[in-house]
């Protein structure tokens, strides 16, 4: 839900956000970060501060779905850095500081450092919501996140086909022993809407998220279609969200976005 309690009212956290929303998923190439994206976009385009930190380091997307690939300003301090902006919401990826296409190839305790790094000295703008773009699976990445910049919740992403509910299990039960505490579930790439009869084709089965969030008592916050379009647009740089505002599949990330 979104919160409209006053600013004065919030417990203070030196101009960082409110909520903190980690959005994981087991696996990678889920569209865990276009959910991210489009989320954050979504919340920004109702009036709310937001601030998207893309954690996965070795994996940065938000640099290229949003459509900016600056090089970020220093802050008013040493060893601060200023966010970049695009799209109604503040972000910072590690696409920013790498150039071209270089991989970024970090042992865990390079990791540990950079993310801590990114978490304790960019400064943001005042933020109702920060949201994490999480690497997938439990590597080093969770515990840095839990320690210095502790979620107020985790989104976790999965799609129909997932081959690998243990992993989802593992990835849920590592935020719970560091008392995180997860929000629910989205299903992503959940069916398609076939573009000139409109007939609804669950291409990889139904249910199973349903079934996964009944068994272990979590919501399910929404199903997210496969669009051709979201994927198009992550690729432009234009969310999508931006370009289609009044489509089915922006009213479920609206509904989403409202229950984080
Ligand atoms: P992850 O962050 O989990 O690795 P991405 O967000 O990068 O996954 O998505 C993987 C790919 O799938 C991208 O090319 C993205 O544009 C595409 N994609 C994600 N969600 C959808 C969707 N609902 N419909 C169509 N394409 C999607």
């Amino acid at each position: 839900q979104v919160d409209t309690q006053p600013k004065s009212q919030q417990p203070n956290r030196g101009g960082k956000a409110r909520r903190v929303i980690a959005v994981h998923s087991a696996k990678g190439g889920v569209g865990k970060s276009t959910l991210c994206v489009n989320l954050a976009v979504t919340l920004a385009r109702r009036g709310l501060r937001v601030g998207l930190l893309d954690a996965d380091l070795h994996g940065p997307s938000a640099t290229i779905m949003l459509g900016n690939a600056e090089w970020p300003d220093p802050g008013p301090d040493e060893n601060t850095i200023l966010p970049l902006r695009a799209h109604g919401i503040q972000f910072l990826s590690m696409g920013n500081l790498v150039t071209g296409k270089t991989p970024v190839i970090w042992r865990g305790a390079m990791v540990h450092q950079m993310l801590s790094q990114f978490y304790r000295n960019v400064i943001w703008d005042d933020l109702d919501y920060l949201f994490l773009d999480m690497p997938p699976g439990t590597g080093d990445a969770l515990l840095t996140t839990a320690q210095v910049e502790p979620p107020t919740g985790v989104l976790v992403v999965t799609t129909p086909q997932e081959l690998s509910l243990v992993d989802t299990l593992r990835g849920m039960r590592a935020f719970r022993d560091m008392n995180v505490p997860i929000l629910g579930f989205v299903e992503n790439m959940s069916y398609l809407i076939c573009g000139s009869c409109s007939h609804r084709d669950d291409l990889f089965g139904e249910g199973s998220t349903e079934a996964l969030a009944e068994e272990l008592d979590y919501p399910l916050l929404g199903s997210v279609p496969i669009e051709p379009e979201i994927c198009a647009s992550s690729d432009r740089g234009t969310p999508f969200v931006i370009g289609h505002p009044d489509s089915e599949s922006s009213a479920v990330l609206g509904r989403i976005a409202e229950r984080l």
